[in-house]
C-alpha cells in the first residue's frame, strides 16, 4: 500500500493585481506519495512556482486544503509553517540563494540551527550530506568560490540536512548549462533512489524523462498526470 505524503484539494491560489484579481490557480487536486519522484512541467506562467511554493509551505493557498505528512497545513499560521518549512521541506531554487561570504559548511548547517542542534551534531551532519553531493572537498568554500554546479550541490546538501519529508526544486538546472544540469539531474536521481520524494519543476522533457510521474500544468489546472 502506497502512503500519503501530499494530499491537496481544490487548491485555489489568487492574485490581487489593483483592482484586478487573477486566479492563479483554479482548483488542483493531488495525492503524492512517500517515495515518488514527480516532475512538474508546464508552459510558463501557468502556475508551477505558485504550487510548488504552496506545497513548499513559502506560500499559503487562497483556498482548498493541504494535508502534508498527515498535518493540515493550510490552517497554520506563520511560526508553525516556519517549523514545518524547517523540519519537513527542502527547497531547492533556480537561483541556488545561498549565503555568500558563508562556507558551504556553514551554509548547509544553518537549518540545523533552527532546528536546535548542537554545533558539533551541525557540523557533523553539514559534513556528512556535502560528502554525499560530492562536495567534500569545497566544505570551507564560499559561493563565490564555487562553480554553479557546485553552488546548486551545497544547495541540495541544505536541502538535505534536516532530514526532510520532501524535496520539492523549482527549475533547478535553469541556471545551469547542459553538461552540469545532466549531472544534477543525477544527482536527484540518487536522492530518489536512497528514499526521498521529490518534486522538481522543470521545462525540459529529457530531465523530466528522470522522474516516476509527470504532471503537466496548463492555465492554472492540472491538464495530465501520467505515471511510468
Ligand atoms: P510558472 O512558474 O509556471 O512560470 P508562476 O506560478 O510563477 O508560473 O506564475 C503564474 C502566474 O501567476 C503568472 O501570471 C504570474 O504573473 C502570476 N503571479 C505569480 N506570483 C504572483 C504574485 N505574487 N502577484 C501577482 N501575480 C503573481
Ligand atoms: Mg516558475
Amino acid at each position: 500500500m502506497s502512503e500519503a505524503l501530499i494530499t491537496i484539494s481544490d487548491i485555489k491560489r489568487d492574485f490581487q493585481l489593483g483592482n484586478e484579481t487573477i486566479n492563479v490557480l483554479k482548483g488542483i487536486d493531488l495525492q503524492i506519495d512517500k517515495g515518488e519522484y514527480v516532475a512538474l512541467m508546464g508552459p510558463s506562467g501557468s502556475g508551477k512556482s505558485t504550487l510548488m511554493n504552496i506545497l513548499g509551505c513559502l506560500d499559503t493557498p487562497t483556498s482548498g486544503s493541504y494535508i502534508l505528512n498527515g498535518k493540515d497545513v493550510s490552517q497554520m499560521v506563520d511560526d508553525e509553517l516556519a517549523e514545518i518549512r524547517n523540519k519537513e521541506i527542502g527547497f531547492v531554487f533556480q537561483t541556488f540563494n545561498l549565503l555568500p561570504r558563508t562556507t558551504a559548511l556553514d551554509n548547509v548547517a544553518l537549518p540545523m540551527i533552527y532546528a536546535g542542534y548542537s554545533k558539533t551534531e551541525r557540523n557533523a551532519r553539514a559534513k556528512e550530506v556535502l560528502t554525499q553531493v560530492g562536495l567534500q572537498d569545497r566544505m570551507d568554500h564560499q559561493p563565490n568560490q564555487l562553480s554553479g554546479g557546485q553552488r546548486q550541490r551545497v544547495a541540495v546538501a541544505r536541502a538535505l540536512v534536516n532530514h526532510p519529508s520532501i524535496i520539492l526544486a523549482d527549475e533547478p538546472t535553469g541556471n545551469l548549462d547542459s553538461k552540469t544540469s545532466v549531472e544534477i539531474m543525477k544527482l536527484f536521481g540518487e536522492i530518489h533512489a536512497n528514499g526521498n520524494t521529490v518534486i522538481l519543476v522543470t521545462h525540459e522533457e529529457d530531465i523530466a524523462a528522470h522522474a516516476h510521474r509527470i504532471i503537466r500544468l496548463r492555465d492554472g489546472l492540472i491538464e495530465s498526470d501520467s505515471k511510468k
